[in-house]
């Protein structure tokens, strides 16, 4: 679609738009915005080989600048979704909703004052959101502004990225080096890790802060022996100070997962950990190149229980290839059958940098997905697990959701701060990015690849000086 916006410079929020909506439809879209006598109108045409469209949008201006650049945006956004209605045929489930964290809406409507009730009004009048999608907004964006509440002026959370894996999952996208890279890069990564962990400590120390909770993930972390996941326990525990309150680790896959590795977390102070199956239907297993069957994700589920862990989360995915709603369903039961405190339901996105989009497989239809997500939220409803995180997929036709269930009690604050991006979170490792929010909102990112995380040795110096500069900027001290 070539997009013409005239009188606004909001010509991303419609390529954001027209690439959720009409991903594949070709033709112009040209927009006029303009503003006259204390309102602002926009039009939007669209021409398609099948014909034209158009549509309007109205509303009244306030006196506040910032709200009105917002306003005009949504304004412009609004023409824009009722023109391409025309070619949906049906309304979306999440209108003209783009953002990926739309429970930010609702938080932000809580802390001022709103109520749940008025915030779904708010999504469905505004965005023209589904009912059922504003209620799981609502959900997440309660829990995540009582989050925030808790959080105190110098309270952080840890990232550790370990980027290997015991071999490539066919619709992978991040940088995370398979089999051999863990071979030639394994040790020195370990080693320059611990000396970020080192120097992410010194600054919590010399600036008084307090590690809420800390995460370990990847790739695959389990990739790495029982001796030297107790390091990197330890090295975390040093870091914080103490043991944290929180302390997840993405063991990953269940043929990566042993008792001793288990055992290893457990004495280096963590509390949650993820075994993830993606399916439990053996063929899509192989299809998407794992090498475990589900009986391994019953197996290393088991041994985490053994090992004493009281927080365990899976991981599945709707969309797989070849898989219809009835294996999802299956999936879904037989992961529900293990009783975990935390069910992750993601949708499969087609990445650019997968095997899945270089071979151009066929991806599941979005009425399927669709029906896969409504099941998993039937299903996990009754049995007692509440959305407590969720974001949206750029790269999903439909711009499907991924959503962190957890039961009473069970929430995991390390995804909460990360996905609705607050409390600021120290990472460390290969691509590793440190959010911080208590000033201005920055990131500051690792280099991408192991080799050259390696090689870059003055990181830790300018991170280091980095870090300082925000905080003395923000005054958070
Ligand atoms: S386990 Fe995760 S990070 Fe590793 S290859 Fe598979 S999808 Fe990628």
């Amino acid at each position: 679609m070539k997009i013409t916006v005239r009188g606004s410079t909001a010509l991303y929020t419609v390529e954001q738009l027209c690439q959720m909506l009409l991903p594949s439809l070709e033709g112009n879209c040209i927009c006029r915005v303009s503003r006259s006598g204390g309102m602002v109108y926009a039009a939007c045409r669209m021409e398609t080989a099948t014909g034209s469209t158009s549509a309007s949008s109205r509303h009244k201006l306030t006196q506040d600048e910032h709200t009105n650049v917002n306003l005009e945006r949504r304004t412009l956004a609004r023409a824009v979704y009722r023109a391409a209605l025309v070619h949906l045929g049906k309304e979306p489930a999440w209108g003209m909703l783009s953002g990926v964290r739309p429970a930010k809406l609702v938080r932000a409507h809580l802390e001022r004052g709103g109520t749940q009730q008025g915030a779904t009004t708010f999504l469905e009048r505004e965005y023209f959101v589904s009912p059922q999608k504003s209620a799981l907004c609502a959900k997440a964006g309660k829990i995540a502004a009582e989050v925030h509440k808790s959080l105190q002026k110098g309270d952080f959370s840890l990232y550790a990225h370990i980027p290997f894996c015991p071999s490539r999952c066919t619709y992978c996208s991040f940088i995370s080096a398979a089999g051999d890279a863990f071979r030639r890069w394994g040790g020195d990564y370990f080693r320059c890790l611990l000396e970020e962990l080192a120097m992410l400590g010194r600054f919590r120390e010399e600036h008084a802060m307090r590690a809420r909770s800390v995460y370990i993930g990847g790739g695959t972390p389990a990739v790495y022996a029982p001796a030297e996941l107790l390091r990197l326990c330890k090295a975390i525990q040093d870091a914080c100070g103490k043991t944290p309150e929180e302390f997840t680790v993405e063991a990953g896959r269940p043929d990566a997962i042993t008792a001793e590795k288990l055992a290893a977390l457990r004495s280096g102070g963590v509390t949650r950990v993820c075994v993830n199956p993606q399916t439990m239907n053996d063929q899509t297993l192989r299809l998407i190149g794992r090498a475990h069957t589900a009986e391994d994700t019953f197996r290393a589920f088991h041994l985490a229980r053994e090992a004493g862990f009281r927080e365990i989360n899976c991981d599945l995915i709707a969309g797989l290839p070849g898989e219809d709603a009835a294996d999802f369903h299956r999936s879904l039961n037989r992961v529900l059958s293990l009783d975990p405190e935390n069910i992750t339901v993601h949708t499969l996105a087609r990445k650019r940098g997968s095997t899945f989009h270089e071979l151009q497989e066929e991806s599941t239809p979005p009425e399927v997905i669709t029906e896969m997500l409504a099941d998993a939220e039937s299903l996990l409803t009754a049995a007692g697990y509440s959305p407590y995180y969720l974001y949206r997929q750029k790269y999903t036709g439909g711009g499907f959701e991924n959503i962190g269930w957890a039961k009473p009690g069970h929430i995991c604050l390390y995804n909460v701060s990360m996905m609705e991006e607050i409390g600021d979170i120290f990472s460390a490792g290969a691509g590793a990015v440190t959010k911080l929010t208590s000033g201005q909102f920055t990131r500051f990112t690792n280099p991408k690849y192991p080799a050259e995380y390696i090689a870059s040795t003055d990181r830790l110096e300018v991170r280091s000086r980095e870090l300082c500069a925000y905080y003395q900027d923000c005054s958070v001290f």
